[in-house]
């Protein structure tokens, strides 16, 4: 088993990260596998040196350890430009040059109605029947045609196989953004590339990223990577029921650590067992 955290440094690691990277380290380590930390900062202008540190150090003070060196996304540049490339040349992406107001806007036009995806309002193909360049253009966003890639698929979240028929993909998900006008990628497109990179076996995450699932199936499929298992962890709530944010600096790890709590207490608050 191969497992891994994938965090972003745009900011302190809070209770809801600790439960996530030691979730995934203790189950590797209960299968004899491999926990690997993976550095997701393809947004450079959000991701910072010093919170990429504290992500180490906050790791290692939970009693975590990885194999090195740390894959940095930023790193891979040219590996996702090259999955795009794979993408462009088979025909499956478009340039979209519209702006959130534009597809508000669009999407909200009475005979269109908005309808929510993974990634916000579903995209109403504005830009979808423009005149195709023959060469990726680079100064636009990319969208995935989903009507061509549309296929029913399956996977395997927590030991149990869900099917997901073909329109879903159309109905529900849409033409999602694969590259960014400003970065050239996508979560998406990265995370899904760097899984298979890295082998990984078992990916576990919170829920918040379970609706995004089928849309990293989808691309494993055209761009011919193993699927790996999923499982998706409950998230960590403040004291109002609140899904605990970046910003949350409150229940930053290195608060607790400041204030004198030991790994253990950190295992004990988020529910996982004392070691
Ligand atoms: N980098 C993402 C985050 O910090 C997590 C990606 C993943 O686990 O798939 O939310």
């Amino acid at each position: 088993m191969i497992t891994r955290f994938a965090p972003s440094p745009t900011g302190p690691l809070h209770l809801g990260h600790a439960y996530s990277a030691m979730l995934a380290y203790d189950m590797a380590m209960a299968a004899g596998g491999t926990f690997l930390l993976r550095i997701e900062d393809i947004d450079q202008s959000r991701a910072r040196p010093e919170w990429e540190k504290q992500i180490h150090d906050d790791l290692s003070w939970l009693g975590l350890s990885w194999p090195t060196p740390v894959r940095r996304q930023s790193d891979h540049l040219p590996t996702y430009t090259a999955a795009l490339d794979q993408l462009w040349n088979a025909g499956l992406l478009f340039p979209c040059y519209c702006s959130r107001r534009d597809i508000a806007a669009a999407a909200s036009a009475p005979q269109e109605g908005a309808q929510m995806g993974p990634d916000g309002i579903i995209y109403p193909g504005t830009c979808k029947h423009l005149p195709r360049p023959s060469q990726r253009p680079t100064d636009c966003a990319l969208r995935l045609d989903m009507a061509k890639v549309a296929q029913q698929i399956s996977y395997i979240e927590q030991g149990q196989t869900y099917i997901i028929p073909a329109r879903f993909f159309t109905e529900a998900i849409g033409d999602v953004v694969l590259a960014r006008r400003d970065m050239g990628t996508s979560y998406h497109l990265s995370v899904v590339v760097d899984d298979a990179a890295q082998n990984i076996s078992h990916v576990i995450r919170g829920a918040d990223l379970e609706e995004a699932t089928p849309i990293h199936i989808i691309l494993q499929k055209i761009l011919n990577l193993p699927t790996p298992a999923y499982h998706h962890h409950r998230l960590i709530r403040d004291q109002n029921g609140k899904r605990l944010a970046k910003r949350d600096d409150a229940r930053a790890i290195s608060k607790y650590r400041a204030e004198g709590a030991t790994p253990n207490d950190i295992r004990r608050m988020v529910g996982l067992p004392a070691v």
